[in-house]
């Protein structure tokens, strides 16, 4: 069990980035070095908490103790729309987002697939599903009548 050294989030097993802040953890497990989207010969030192977009020290901005990419626009979005459902395939996640529209919930989908691969997310379901805080409540409702219980994320509803 390894402790994030950014964050006091517990990292998953095998975990290169931590899920919390995104934080990239130097008790490395592979060797290699994950290099920032932007400059090929820079390494990253945290992955976007929102997009999975791997950034450096100067592209990263940083705020509340989590990593964000540098479009700026995904600081807001983690304001305003919480995560409510991690899975492994755009697919599964395309199908709640069709439920949740249904019932007139507007939600995002990230997919960190695009950004980092397998071998850095070996076994994180790492496309996530967000609604806004107001709609969080009915979002998760929606999905524990689907029978989805294993991934959903309640962490919202202690705020
Ligand atoms: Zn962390
Ligand atoms: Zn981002
Ligand atoms: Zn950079």
């Amino acid at each position: 069990m390894k402790h994030c050294s950014h964050c006091p989030s517990i990292l998953a097993a095998g975990a290169y980035f931590c899920s919390q802040c995104g934080f990239i953890s130097s008790n490395g497990v592979q060797k290699n070095l994950l290099e920032c989207e932007n400059h090929s010969d820079q390494i990253a030192i945290a992955v976007c908490i929102v997009c999975g977009k791997p950034v450096c020290g100067d592209c990263a901005i940083a705020k509340d103790k989590k990593f964000f990419c540098d479009s700026g626009e995904h600081i807001n979005i983690d304001g305003e729309y919480v995560v409510i459902y991690s899975c492994e395939s755009e697919f599964e996640a395309d199908m709640i987002r069709q439920n949740l529209h249904q019932a007139g919930i507007r939600s995002l989908s990230f997919s960190f697939h695009n950004h980092v691969g397998t071998y850095w997310n070996q076994d994180r379901a790492l496309v996530q599903l967000r609604v806004s805080q107001s709609q969080a409540h009915q979002a998760t409702d929606i999905l524990r009548n689907l029978g989805l219980l294993n991934n959903i994320d309640e962490s919202h509803l202690n705020n």
